[in-house]
């Protein structure tokens, strides 16, 4: 059957048998897990899953075609939902003894990411995520305080997550060969994280700090609180630093201090 890979989709097909391996190790799939593969395209990485005999394997293709290749090619060896990820919760979705595994265009991962955190008692139900991104997204997901990478993303996904940066993938590696290049994250839930009410809030937080990452902390600080002073002060933060000289828990505790004001 002959495919032509979509752009609009983000249709780079991993055939680089190296790279299918080792995300399958890292997947590490025992016979309890539900796994949930997104976007399978061709289905490379779905062969080498069924091998694995999960407990169950759901795919979710939004490409018509695929999903019907898919359907042809694996039968009953996998539940298929041809839908658009993004339009299904991700509520619906969550199983015990999870593993999420995913290729996909680069702002949907990112956006899928945020989505599971959004999720509470994420750690009881998931096990891990394998997911491929842009290198760029990837160095900005894993970056650490004091560096231009250090960010939003990285803030949010370790509230949740510990992260490991498996390898950088070559654009040959796939076909049609993408002009980017690709890194392989593994992400685990943390067993604990710092208590908010809302996930929400920060998003809303450090969207006010970053959204003028060379301003000094003062001016989101004076926005998100009447009494900035004080709160600089129980933190020990200096107002002129910026914001990617803050650490990862200095911003939680700052999203704590924001949902006690809003009470
Ligand atoms: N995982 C496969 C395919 C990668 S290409 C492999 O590694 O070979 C990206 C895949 O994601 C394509 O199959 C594309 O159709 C699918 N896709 C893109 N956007 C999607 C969305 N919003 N929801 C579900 N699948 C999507």
């Amino acid at each position: 059957m002959k495919i032509r890979p979509k752009k609009s989709l983000g249709q780079n097909f991993l055939k680089d048998n190296n790279i299918l391996d080792l995300i399958i190790k890292l997947g590490d799939i025992k016979s309890k897990n539900t796994v949930i593969e997104i976007g399978p395209g061709t289905g490379n990485l779905t062969n080498e899953i069924i091998k694995k005999n999960p407990l169950k394997l759901i795919v979710i293709e939004k490409d018509n075609e695929l999903a019907k290749n898919l359907k042809i090619k694996f039968k009953e060896n996998i539940k298929l939902i041809n839908q658009d990820i993004l339009k299904i919760k991700d509520e619906d979705l969550v199983n015990e003894n999870m593993i999420i595994f995913g290729n996909l265009p680069y702002n949907i991962s990112t956006q899928i990411l945020i989505n599971w955190i959004r999720i509470s008692n994420l750690k009881n139900y998931c096990k891990r995520f394998i997911l491929l991104f842009q290198k760029e997204v990837a160095d900005r997901i894993i970056a650490e305080e004091n560096s231009n990478k250090y960010g939003r993303l990285s803030i949010l996904s370790s509230w949740k997550f510990n992260i490991k940066k498996i390898i950088d993938i070559n654009p040959n590696s796939f076909y049609p060969i993408p002009k980017v290049k690709s890194s392989l994250l593994v992400f685990e839930p943390k067993q604990k994280h710092h208590n908010l009410i809302n996930p929400k809030n920060l998003e809303h937080v450090t969207n006010i700090f970053f959204n003028q990452r060379r301003k000094m902390i003062k001016k989101p600080l004076k926005i998100l609180f009447e009494n900035f002073e004080q709160v600089a002060t129980s933190l020990s933060l200096d107002l002129k630093l910026r914001p990617q000289n803050i650490k990862n828990s200095t911003y939680y505790k700052i999203c704590s201090i924001y949902e006690k004001s809003l009470k």
